[in-house]
């Protein structure tokens, strides 16, 4: 069969991080020389280890983070709407995680806050159409679109991370078992 048509069989898969640490995708990077065998079987869209700043029709797409701006709304809309299956990946896609904590404040006074002039000290808050607008709070991926799995863990551990997506793209319902779950 031609390189062409083998390309044509792999799983098409999306990865993006919204408000998060970055820290899932580095869990995801600890499978380490499976990423070789991952690569016989998938290849990537829209993803930091791409660079592809659009997401294409896709199989499967594997979101970290919450949604706490309006261009964060936008990318998981986008991965929605072209990808077959969408996890939330880690704690912060479930359920908010750590940036969630700033739910229980005002994000004005927030912002008055951090953003103050170095020699007056009034408050500086930047302002630009360029930058995305930032939500009232952090919202769980489910609050804005459909999630197909959730994946715990803050990270879910590279080993989770293999068994459920080498679960998903065999057509397996993704299972984990003790020690690959936990929720912290
Ligand atoms: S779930 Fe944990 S590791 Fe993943 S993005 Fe959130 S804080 Fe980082």
């Amino acid at each position: 069969m031609s390189d062409q048509n083998l390309d044509k069989m792999k799983v098409r898969l999306a990865t993006t991080s919204l408000a998060g640490c970055f820290g899932c995708h580095m869990s995801f990077l600890d499978i380490d020389e499976r990423l070789f065998e991952l690569t016989e079987i998938a290849e990537f869209d829209r993803s930091p280890l791409t660079d592809i700043k659009h997401c294409g029709p896709c199989d499967i797409a594997l979101i970290e983070g919450g949604v706490c701006n309006s261009d964060n709304v936008n990318v998981v809309r986008e991965l929605r709407a072209n990808a077959k299956i969408l996890v939330a990946v880690g704690a912060c896609a479930i359920n908010g995680g750590l940036p969630a904590l700033r739910n229980r404040l005002d994000i004005e006074e927030i912002l008055r806050r951090v953003y103050r002039d170095p020699v007056t000290d009034e408050p500086r808050v930047p302002s630009s159409i360029e930058l995305p607008l930032a939500l009232d709070k952090v919202y769980p991926l489910n609050e804005i679109v459909r999630v197909d799995y959730s994946l715990p863990g803050c990270p879910p551990s590279g080993d989770a991370i293999w068994k459920f997506l080498t679960d998903l793209i065999l057509g397996r319902m993704p299972r984990l078992d003790q020690p690959l779950l936990h929720y912290d």
